[in-house]
């Protein structure tokens, strides 16, 4: 702001006269009214003196011998540094004065001597508060450029970020959403969350066109669909500003995904980020199901067969129903692998799983590659004699598929033992105890001749 003493502040003049006379009496009127006079008693000092301290305002007699007063004016004029400098006219009433030109070179009054006194203050006072009327407003115009300049560069980085904004949602592979919360009008609580923002990706997640998703109210219901719990979450997010971040499953009639999300509070409501992650999900679904799976034969491996019959076990003893598992084991399969060759061999443990994988008809029962030529069978709530059944199903399959067999004594074509052990688990036994008394049973079938199964019950007494 420009302070009240800047515009009454007495001003410089300079008085240009050839006449010592002349200068001296402007120069004691001008310096009683509170004026800073300078002279100059010709057009060239008057020049210089202009230049190196520009005044306020000159008075510039006409007639001078060397330089008159139009040829001063002009080159004052001509000057950058003085163009500016208000000008004043004094000439003789008898001298023949040209006001035309001098308004037309820029002179913007003049004065006739001899003067009066009262009529040059006036005219020099009015000059200089137009003077300082032209400083005021140039001074408020400098404002005004600097701040349309800024305004202008301020709208600029506005215009970039939002066009930066604009192209990130839209070129996203990420899902992006601005929701608002919905509150209850009397109790403030959230009843639902609206959409303000929605890029392109959350839209194809969604299978639904952005502008269908903008403004609807519809996120309690949808979430209710993924999640029973997942709109107390979000809610969560807005009333404690805790971020939220999930793994969530959306079927679609088209499709099923996996996405996981991260949503952060926003205002009166959150900002989310969803990520597709179903190929890297149905990766691991596939890694998962791929370490339980024996690689040869595709039958569960001994690892999930521990996993198996510990879970089996339990949950017979829970429900106290019969639990069997039945041991087999490939009779002389040493000599059918040196006869053969392991190729063969392995075509041999395959065929034996499909085998055992066929004699098994509910989806608890269990079929694992327990070792080497080894096989097991988990029964859960399947008594002794359904265990013997399958056992003796087993090798009539095995007869019937008859892979050949020459170097085996029991037989033309591969043969099984099979050790059966079962019971209903109690507090006092373990599964390792019924896997060992399936061995046991194994290992009696070998000694009795092989191409049999032989029973045991679990025995309480150890
Ligand atoms: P028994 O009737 O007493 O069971 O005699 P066996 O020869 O079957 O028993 P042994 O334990 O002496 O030999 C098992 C053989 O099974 C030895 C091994 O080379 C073979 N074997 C184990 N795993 C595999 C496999 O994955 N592929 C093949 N081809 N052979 C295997
Ligand atoms: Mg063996
Ligand atoms: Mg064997």
């Amino acid at each position: 702001m420009v302070a009240q003493s800047d515009i009454n502040r007495a001003g410089t003049i300079l008085i240009v006269d050839d006449k010592p006379e002349n200068l001296r009496v402007l120069s004691r009127m001008l310096t009683e009214r509170g004026y800073k006079v300078k002279k100059a008693i010709d057009g060239e000092s008057s020049l210089i003196a202009a230049k190196f301290n520009p005044p306020d305002l000159i008075l510039l007699d006409i007639k001078m011998p060397d330089m008159d007063g139009y040829e001063v004016c002009r080159q004052l004029k001509a000057d950058p540094k003085t163009k500016g400098i208000p000008i004043i006219f004094i000439s003789a009433l008898d001298e023949i004065f040209n006001k035309v030109e001098a308004f037309k070179i820029g002179g913007i009054d003049y004065i006739t001597k001899p003067f009066q006194e009262e009529e040059v203050i006036a005219r020099i006072e009015s000059q200089m508060v137009i003077q300082e009327q032209k400083r005021l407003l140039e001074i408020k115009h400098q404002k005004l450029r600097y701040e349309i300049k800024h305004r202008k560069e301020a709208e600029a980085i506005l215009y970039q970020s939002r066009a930066l904004i604009l192209s990130v949602l839209n070129s996203s592979l990420d899902g992006i959403a601005g929701m608002e919360a919905v509150r209850d009008t009397k109790t403030g609580k959230i009843i639902d969350f609206r959409c303000l923002v929605v890029n392109p990706a959350i839209a194809r997640i969604f299978n639904r066109e952005p502008e269908y998703l903008r403004g609807k109210l519809v996120f309690k219901r949808f979430l209710h669909k993924l999640k029973s719990n997942l709109f107390d979450a979000f809610v969560e997010v807005v009333e404690t500003g805790k971020l939220l971040e999930q793994d969530f499953y959306y079927e679609s009639p088209h499709s099923r995904s996996w996405y996981h999300f991260v949503a952060v509070k926003l205002g009166d409501g959150f900002a989310v980020t969803v990520r597709d992650i179903t190929d890297r999900k149905l990766m691991e679904l596939e890694l998962q199901r791929l370490a339980t799976l024996d690689g040869l034969t595709g039958v569960a491996n001994r690892r999930s067969f521990d996993t198996a019959i510990a879970r089996e076990w339990h949950r017979c003893f829970q429900e106290k129903k019969p639990l069997s598992l039945i041991l087999c084991d490939v009779d002389y399969f040493k000599k059918y692998n040196d006869f053969y060759g392991h190729q063969m061999g392995d075509d041999c443990l395959i065929k034996v799983a499909q085998v055992l994988t066929k004699a098994v008809k509910r989806p608890t029962d269990v079929v694992a590659r327990y070792g080497g030529e080894e096989f097991a069978i988990i029964l859960p709530n399947t008594n002794a004699e359904g265990a013997i059944a399958i056992s003796e199903w087993i090798r009539q399959k095995m007869r019937q598929l008859s892979i050949p067999h020459k170097t085996s004594t029991v037989g033309n074509s591969v043969t099984l033992s099979l050790g059966i052990a079962g019971q209903v688990p109690d507090s006092e036994t373990r599964p390792t105890d019924l896997i060992a008394e399936a061995d046991k049973a194994l290992y009696e079938a070998k000694k009795r001749g092989r191409d049999r199964h032989v029973i045991r019950a679990v025995s309480r007494e150890k």
